[in-house]
């Protein structure tokens, strides 16, 4: 059995219960099978076992008392995977489907991820099971505060940085700093995607959707295309998704569809700016549903999801680019089937792992534009990179300075990616690249510094 099939199996039998986890190491291991010929150095140093294994995971009871008086206790999480190159940094995910295992493939992704930015950072990511869904401001508040009495231990600009993600966007990272600052007395970089009255970066919000887009127009710039003109399946309805479209505008393309986790609409005459400026209102304002869409704009179809279904049938519209933007394994192999066959020519992945092992497959045996989330959507966590880097200098630099930085480190994260997929024998392969890539960084870093 080779050495990474080995990791794989040990990882298995020592994480019971933990698919996602799993999932998101077989895929990086096999991935850098190639690098254990050429890298002896990094096998006797057992750096492919110690990298599998978390610094420490954190677990915490987090009680929080509702607008009615009712005590609720709430897990919470914060993994602190690999600080080799930077202060662990990875979002928070608040999501009633929260657990350990979904936490730690998440911050496994990120070491990687973070290491591609070309920026100095760790991974890690944490979170919690609450479901921020039809709670109010106050109970929201209260939450946040509770997680933070306990996660301010953990935390700090030099030793670990969170962010958002699913459930956490710019009013939770409000109520958690506000917390973290009267706890520790402290008005300094600990969490990124803060508002700009605040210690914020400009484009924060938009990076990782507008990443996502960049890194697409790379892909297609290698066969000598853009996505001008061009008609996009974009998934989910939130940060991710609602700045990918707006990108996708600015472009010249033609986002076609939206989801949340009820159904997803499609709208033939394509989203233009007044639907995106409604859906950005239905849910960062309204928090309404995407159901309502089609209230507002009858034109367009909405679908239910349907449990009973195998597939997800938002992948079944014609189209030339796709952009999974709401969650882990929306794309299994049916989809990814379709997608190939209805012509699409890029998928660039603004979620986390979207796409199944098998739909993996299926985009790499029909040589498809494939961008794995690690590298399509590293935009976000990048620009959360160049904040701490304006909170340190105590600096803020303009929309524009801050969006050629993003577009820049895009690009390189491509050419890493393509160039070292090329020197691995399979140009095109980003999986492959991007791994390899991101992993052989951090591996050094981690022999300079002996067995710790
Ligand atoms: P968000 O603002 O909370 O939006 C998430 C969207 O996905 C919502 O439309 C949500 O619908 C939908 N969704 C969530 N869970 C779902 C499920 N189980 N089934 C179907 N739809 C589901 O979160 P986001 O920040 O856009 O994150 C989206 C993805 O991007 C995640 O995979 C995240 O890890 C990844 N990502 C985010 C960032 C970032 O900077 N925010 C960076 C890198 C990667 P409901 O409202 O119905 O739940």
């Amino acid at each position: 059995m080779s050495l990474t099939s080995e990791i794989i199996e040990q990882v298995k039998v020592k994480n019971p219960a933990e698919p996602e986890f799993h999932q998101a190491v077989e895929e990086v291991m096999e991935s850098l099978e190639p690098t254990v010929e050429r890298h002896p150095e990094f096998v006797k140093a057992g750096i492919y076992h110690r990298i599998v294994e978390p610094d420490r995971a954190i677990l915490f009871r987090v009680p929080w008392v509702d607008d009615k008086g009712e005590v609720h206790v709430q897990k919470g999480f914060r993994v602190q995977y690999n600080n080799a190159i930077g202060p662990y940094k990875g979002g928070l995910r608040f999501h009633p489907s929260v657990t350990l295992g979904i936490i730690k493939f998440l911050g496994f992704e990120q070491i990687f991820k973070n290491s591609l930015t070309t920026l100095p950072m760790g991974g890690g990511k944490g979170g919690s099971d609450f479901n921020p869904k039809g709670k109010s401001d106050g109970e929201v508040m209260r939450f946040c505060q509770a997680f933070m009495r306990e996660l301010f231990r953990h935390v700090g600009p030099d030793t670990d940085v969170p962010a958002g993600d699913i459930g956490v966007g710019g009013r939770e990272i409000g109520y958690l700093f506000g917390y973290y600052k009267k706890l520790r007395n402290e008005h300094t970089g600990v969490l990124t995607g803060k508002g700009i009255e605040w210690g914020g970066s400009l484009i924060r919000p938009e990076a990782t959707g507008y990443g996502a887009v960049y890194f697409a127009a790379e892909m297609m710039n290698v066969i000598g295309e853009s996505l001008e003109g061009k008609t996009a399946l974009v998934s989910g309805s939130g940060n991710v998704a609602q700045f990918a479209t707006e990108k996708l505008l600015d472009l010249g393309a033609k986002p076609l569809t939206f989801s949340d986790s009820s159904g997803y609409i499609y709208d033939e005459e394509g989203v233009d700016r007044d639907k995106l400026a409604f859906v950005m209102d239905l849910k960062n304002v309204r928090r309404g549903r995407i159901k309502e869409y089609t209230d507002k704009y009858p034109n367009a179809v909405y679908t239910p999801v349907d449990p009973g279904q195998d597939n997800n049938p938002l992948w079944s519209h014609k189209a030339d680019a796709a952009f999974p933007s709401a969650t882990q394994n929306e794309i299994n192999a049916k989809d990814a089937q379709k997608l190939v066959n209805n012509g699409i020519k890029v998928i660039s992945e603004g979620a986390n792992m979207p796409t199944t092992p098998d739909g993996i497959n299926v985009f790499m045996d029909n040589k498809m534009l494939y961008g794995l989330g690690k590298a399509a959507n590293a935009g976000g966590v990048a620009v959360s990179g160049l904040e701490m880097s304006q909170n340190s200098m105590r600096y803020s630099w303009t929309r524009e300075e801050v969006d050629n930085k993003l577009q820049k480190i895009m690009k390189d994260i491509h050419s890493a990616a393509y160039e070292t997929s090329k020197a691995y024998g399979d140009p095109g392969n980003y999986p492959l690249g991007a791994n390899i890539a991101g992993f052989v960084k951090v591996a050094k870093a981690m022999l300079a510094y002996g067995v710790v």
